[in-house]
């Protein structure tokens, strides 16, 4: 049987309203997500060997601070479709990185999601057994909060951990202009840096996505949108990466109508009036930033995890 193939998706979050912490560890959230169209490929070949994976292998943007074992959430979406069905292959997992890795982007949650669109469909072939939507779901939720979202893309309010997802037919093209930094930020270092902000300030206040979820139900444009984008984490992530700030205003003065942080950062995104300026905007933090690997154009909404067609 030849490779499979699936494709996975960045995300940002077009607003993250962080709550207080919860007992099981995690943050309650209120966030507007938004998949990109910048992806990772994740293909699955069967192989010779004993059921399960035998070998996985990272290539592309930034690969060398991608594991390359059980670690890594693609494996573990592998193993979690595999299960202990009987007659199920072993399987390489190959993953090439187009999506920056701890870069707030959800990388590993979307090569989760690619991983098990993936290997369901090698299981279909090998077995002809396939997986319902909902169990890929309920996969996606043991993997991770973002996981779900990336199984499914488009635009989607999460609550809970992020993981209970509502859509949202907010279909309108929007543009973005990216910039990865060269350093990564670590999501939990992000989150306690926010709530150790939030006991000096002795608040717990946590943004509000409804306006935006107005605005985007009645298909605003990108000027009325861009006033109301937020991001609880994005303090935190100054406060650990200050040289952000440089990037936003960069930026912003190129002609960006709103910067954010995306989600836990470093990645910055600049929501733009149009795929030109949205060039630009890249063009310009690119050459006046020098913490930054490098700039991307993007366009969202797009689809969750898809297997390419063979
Ligand atoms: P999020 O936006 O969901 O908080 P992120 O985009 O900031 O996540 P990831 O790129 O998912 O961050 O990487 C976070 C950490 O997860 C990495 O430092 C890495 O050790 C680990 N990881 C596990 N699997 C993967 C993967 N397939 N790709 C990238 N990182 C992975």
């Amino acid at each position: 049987m030849s490779p499979v193939t699936a494709l996975g998706h960045a995300k940002i979050n077009l607003a993250l309203g962080v709550g207080p912490l919860r007992a099981d560890g995690f943050h309650e959230l209120d966030t507007i997500f938004q998949s990109l169209d910048i992806h990772d490929r994740v293909t699955v070949t069967p192989v010779d060997g004993p059921p399960g994976v035998r070998r996985l292998t990272v290539a592309g943007l930034g690969a060398d601070a991608v594991p390359t074992d059980r670690t890594n959430l693609a494996w573990r979406a592998a193993e979690l479709v595999l299960g202990d069905l009987t007659g199920v292959p072993a399987v390489d997992i190959h993953i090439e990185k187009g999506i920056p890795t701890a870069g707030g982007m959800a990388g590993g949650s979307a090569d989760a999601a690619a991983a098990l669109r993936a290997t369901a469909e090698v299981l279909r072939v090998v077995t002809g057994t396939g997986s319902s939507e909902a169990q890929l779901l309920e996969h996606a939720r043991a993997l991770g909060s973002d996981v779900p979202f990336t199984l499914l893309g488009g635009t989607r309010r999460g609550t809970g951990r992020g993981e209970l997802l509502e859509e949202i037919p907010a279909t309108r093209t929007r543009h973005w202009a990216l910039a990865f930094n060269r350093r990564g930020l670590s999501t939990p270092e992000v989150f306690r840096t926010l709530d150790a902000m939030r006991v000096g300030a002795g608040c717990v206040a946590s943004g509000d996505t409804s306006e935006l979820l107005a605005a985007l139900l009645a298909d605003a444009g990108p000027e009325e949108i861009a006033p109301l984008l937020s991001n609880d984490l994005g303090a935190p992530a100054l406060r650990l990466s200050p040289g952000l700030a440089e990037i936003l205003r960069v930026g912003e003065s190129a002609g960006a109508l709103a910067g954010i942080v995306s989600g836990s950062g470093p990645t910055c995104g600049f929501l733009c009036a149009d795929a030109v300026t949205a060039r630009e905007v890249g063009g310009a933090v690119a050459g006046a930033c020098c913490d930054i690997r490098m700039t991307a154009t993007a366009t969202g909404p797009a689809p969750g995890a898809q297997l390419v067609p063979r």
